[in-house]
This record gives C-alpha cells, sequence and structure tokens, in this order.
C-alpha cells in the first residue's frame, strides 16, 4: 500500500490504473477508521481495480466550537487498518496541501443542505461539498463510496455531482452499528460507557418508528412525539432535531408517504450524535 501526502503523488499512483482502463474507487474519510468505513472499503474492493482512501480532517467543515482540533487523528492505526482492508493507496494530506492559501471558491448545494444538520451547523455541508469536489479533481475516481450513517451528505454529494457533471457515480452504503444498535462513529469515542448506553436509545426510538410506520402510521407528528419521548428516557439527552423528510428533497414529509428519511440529531454531554433510517411507506 502506497502512502500519497502530495497532491501529485496521489495523481501519479492513481495514473497506471487510468491509464489500463481500470476502475478507481474512492472512499472519502477523516481517519479515526472503524468498521463503519472498512464496510465503504470492502465495497470499493469489490468494484474497483484501484482502490484509495483519503484521510482528511477537512478544517472548513467545522464550525467555530466544534471539535475539529479534538478530533481524534490516529494515523499509524488508520494505515493498518487500510492495509489489512486491502486498500491500494492512501492520501492523507495537510492542511497546507488542500488549503494552501485563502480558499476563494467554494461549493454550495442549495435547498438540500438547509434543514437538519444545515440548521445547526451553518457552513457545514459548503465545506463538505468543497473538500468532496476537490477531492473528486484530485484523484478523479470513477466510483465513491458514502456511508447512509450521514444520510444528508450522500444526498447533497449525489446531486452536486448531478449537477455539475461530475463523471463519478456514487455510491451509498449501509449503516454499520454496533450490537446495541448504536451506529459506529468516529465520535463515539467521546462517549462514556455510561453514555454508550444511552446513546442506544436514538436506534430504539428509530426503530419504534418504523414500527409506527409499518403498522400503518401516516401522521409524522405523532411518530415523532412518540420518538421524542423514547429519547427523553435518557434526561442527559439534549435532543437537536428528530424530523421525517422526503427521501429525496430533504422536505418536511406532511404525511408518510413514499420513501422517507427519519433522522435524528441529539447531545450527550458534548458530543454531538446522528443516525437516520430510510423507511419505504409504499403509499
Ligand atoms: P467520516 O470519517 O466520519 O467523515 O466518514 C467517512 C465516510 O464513512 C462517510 O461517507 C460516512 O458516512 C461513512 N461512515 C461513517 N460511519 C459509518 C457507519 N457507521 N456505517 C457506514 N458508513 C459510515
Amino acid at each position: 500500500m502506497e502512502v500519497a501526502q502530495t497532491i501529485e503523488s496521489i495523481r501519479y499512483l492513481v495514473k497506471a490504473t487510468r491509464r489500463r482502463g481500470g476502475k478507481i474507487g474512492l472512499v472519502p474519510t477523516m481517519g479515526a477508521l472503524h468498521v463503519g468505513h472498512v464496510s465503504l472499503i470492502e465495497a470499493a474492493r469489490k468494484d474497483c481495480d484501484f482502490v484509495v482512501v483519503s484521510i482528511f480532517v477537512n478544517p472548513t467543515q467545522f464550525g467555530r466550537g466544534e471539535d475539529f482540533e479534538k478530533y481524534p487523528r490516529p494515523l499509524e492505526a488508520d494505515l493498518e487498518i487500510c492495509r489489512k482492508a486491502g486498500v491500494d493507496a492512501v492520501f492523507a494530506p495537510a492542511s497546507e496541501v488542500m488549503y494552501p492559501g485563502e480558499n476563494l471558491t467554494w461549493v454550495t448545494v442549495e435547498k438540500l443542505t438547509r434543514p437538519l444538520c444545515g440548521r445547526c451547523r451553518p457552513g457545514h455541508f459548503r465545506g463538505v461539498a468543497t473538500v468532496c469536489t476537490k477531492l473528486f479533481n484530485i484523484v478523479g475516481p470513477d466510483v465513491a463510496y458514502f456511508g447512509q450513517k450521514d444520510a444528508q451528505q450522500a444526498v447533497t454529494i449525489r446531486r452536486l455531482v448531478r449537477d455539475l457533471n461530475m463523471p463519478l457515480e456514487i455510491v451509498v452504503c449501509p449503516t454499520v452499528r454496533e450490537p446495541s444498535g448504536l451506529a459506529v462513529s468516529s465520535r463515539n469515542q467521546y462517549l462514556s460507557e455510561q453514555q454508550k448506553k444511552d446513546a442506544a436509545q436514538i436506534y430504539k426510538a428509530l426503530q419504534e418508528c418504523r414500527r409506527m410506520i409499518d403498522a400503518g402510521q401516516t401522521s409524522p407528528k405523532r411518530i415523532i412525539g412518540r420518538m421524542r419521548e423514547i429519547l427523553q428516557q435518557v434526561p442527559s439527552m439534549e435532543i437537536e432535531y428528530v424530523s421525517i423528510v422526503d427521501a429525496e428533497t430533504l422536505e418536511t414529509a406532511g404525511r408518510i408517504a413514499g420513501r422517507v428519511l427519519v433522522a435524528v440529531a441529539v447531545r450527550l454531554g458534548s458530543t454531538r450524535l446522528i443516525d437516520n433510517i430510510l423507511v419505504d411507506a409504499g403509499r
């Protein structure tokens, strides 16, 4: 496995595969790799001839007061995980490589980035869309892999690629969970054992939502009310949002019909956690 820290070197590494007409897969990450990331790497490994994992804690997607400084950066362990997973090349640039001076060009995806996390994290998706555009331009993948865990990010990147005619396919892989149901996340490292147990309540609320929809409930208000009750069983859990939106447009669902995204964001102490499920109400 090769490790590239510069744009020239990662471009050089993918060149041979591109010349041969091989398929290049990119898994963009911020590192602190876990089984969720590995599932994306495995999907890429299956489809592609050359798999690149990028590891970059992107400063422009963090807001003021967020966890950019304390975000875990265990590079050696990450490289070992990549090696074991059969990655061909890791692109791990320094901030100065990705943003060598003042950045004047930004990519903004409208509408889709306004609700849900967009409301609580202004500028976040502008940072995400910009860094993904840069990574796509640097690596030139045929396919890029994202996780359903970050549903709004996946929808936004799909739209970005479509609107800007970028020549790559976006594949979204299912959320990998702990046995408790808690979605695996690099940020789970911030949680105490008790908080981890408490955090499992998020998935309980999501499952209850699925049960209600399966039982024929069509009122988002009723479902959200019940989900909030379940989340509030953990007194220290601060609810940022519980939303049911159209899975494609991310507009608030007035009534449960078709494919809906049920999304939750909470805070446990200083840790922000998000999770979601997609439900096809089939009505
Ligand atoms: P991150 O390093 O947190 O920016 O995540 C990198 C990619 O891994 C994103 O596309 C995430 O959606 C995806 N990802 C993170 N956690 C999970 C998970 N538990 N299951 C599946 N994909 C995940």
